[in-house]
């Protein structure tokens, strides 16, 4: 029997969703009811009671960001869907985007209800065509449909939708450089506080989320709090989305409860690596998580995987195969962070950039074990010294391939040479 899902039916995207297939299951519904209601507190009350965690990778509550936006003091209030997705590996966002336009709109449309904005902005990687073809059909369905503009379904409640592209580089779709790009500038983070709910884009209060943590809104208030707490764990309610990339057998976009088994999502939907090679290590989270070794037992739960020192992120979930160098590995995820550092803070231009010499250093046998050991210190040091938190990035990965691999470490440092060539 397929597990239980809340954004796709099937579990995976089975097809492009249209605007009448999406009526027929409810699509509206729960925008019709919180407006019949008129009480837009009443969504952020149902929000908190279902314990949804925002889906971008941070898992701060959703509704403690709606209720800080619907309080904060302004006339013009913004709710941007960011759908930057520059995670590598990451397609989770894009694929809702192309499945189920419909659901991300009318989960943008009671967000923006809820916290009392009148305009939102679609933030789609602009490197996604098809979402972005769909989002913009979607915006004129619902337009004609008097779900989208002024007086929706014949209240009070208004709201225009743009949709804009956002950049490519990694520090793009970081909610604060999101507002940057919208407003025209270069994408970069900027210091907070302020936080984007009190001052966003243009300075005005601004709601920020991810693009499956919007999409997850119309279900819970349809159907209720407590059904969607009939998904997942008590700490972690719902359900998750894994973007399953081309090492595995059977690439897709995977939804699972929160608490599923790891074997459930790497063995049997994934069908484990390609062309049956045995499973070395996972990076369960994607880049800026820990490596872990696999354990088809282990819960695919936020504080399962804390608990055994690696985290959830947004859901990709890589594997490396048996005979993969795990100082290569490494390295690889060093020099994706010094490359996307964007340079603003000398801290993380210093460390991202250490940390990929070193271990380059490493692999060519260029540095005496020392200097490895001097890692964790410096990530240590500079915690907290960015102005987003891709300087914490390269910690959980490189501290934890230095614990589970050393022998590959060794190996290089003694030889120079990779043990698995
Ligand atoms: S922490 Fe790094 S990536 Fe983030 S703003 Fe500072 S320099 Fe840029």
């Amino acid at each position: 029997m397929p597990p239980p899902t809340i954004l796709f039916p099937a579990g995976s995207p089975q097809a492009k969703e249209t605007f009448q297939d999406y009526r027929r299951r409810g699509g509206y519904r729960a925008l019709a009811l919180a407006l019949g209601r008129g009480k837009p507190a009443s969504i952020i009350e149902e929000i908190q009671a279902a314990g949804l965690a925002g889906r971008g990778g941070a898992r701060f509550p959703a509704s403690r960001k709606m209720a800080l936006c619907a309080q904060a003091e302004g006339e013009q209030k913004y709710v941007v869907v960011n759908g930057g997705e520059d995670e590598p590996g990451s397609f989770k966002d894009r694929t809702l985007l192309e499945c189920v336009p419909h659901a991300v709109l009318e989960g943008v449309l009671l967000a923006a209800y809820a916290v009392g904005a009148s305009k939102a902005f679609f933030y789609t990687n602009e490197t996604y065509a098809e979402a972005r073809r769909r989002i913009d059909q979607a915006l004129a369905e619902a337009t004609a449909a008097g779900l989208l503009g002024e007086g929706i379904l014949g209240t009070r409640f208004s709201l225009a939708v743009e949709s804009r592209p956002a950049p490519t580089p990694y520090v793009a779709g970081e909610d604060t450089a999101a507002l940057e790009s919208l407003e025209g500038k270069p994408p970069l983070p900027r210091q907070k506080p302020p936080y984007p709910v009190t001052a966003g884009l243009f300075g005005k209060p601004t709601l920020v989320h991810n693009v499956e943590t919007l999409a997850n809104l119309p279900p819970i208030i349809l159907n209720g709090a407590a059904w969607f707490r009939s998904f997942g764990t008590a700490e972690s309610p719902g359900t998750m989305l894994y973007s399953i990339n081309v090492e595995w057998q059977r690439p897709g976009v995977y939804e699972l409860p929160y608490g599923a088994r790891e074997g459930e999502l790497i063995e049997e939907l994934a069908g484990g690596l390609k062309d049956g090679a045995r499973l070395r290590a996972i990076l369960p989270g994607g880049p800026s998580s820990a490596f872990l070794l696999p354990d088809p037992d282990r819960r695919l739960s936020p504080e399962s995987l804390q608990a055994a020192g690696s985290n959830i992120g947004c859901g990709v979930m890589r594997g490396y195969a048996e005979g993969t160098c795990m100082v290569e590995a490494a390295l690889e995820i060093a020099r994706f962070f010094e490359k996307e550092c964007c340079g603003q803070c000398p801290a993380c231009r210093m460390e991202t950039s250490m940390l990929a010499n070193t271990l380059d250093k490493a692999r060519q046998g260029q540095v005496a074990r020392q200097a490895l050991e001097q890692i964790p210190r410096v990530l240590e040091f500079n915690k907290g010294k960015g102005f987003c938190s891709l300087i914490g990035m390269p910690g959980p990965p490189l501290v934890s391939a230095l614990r589970l691999f050393p022998e590959d470490f060794e190996s290089h440092l003694k030889t120079g040479q990779c043990p698995f060539k």
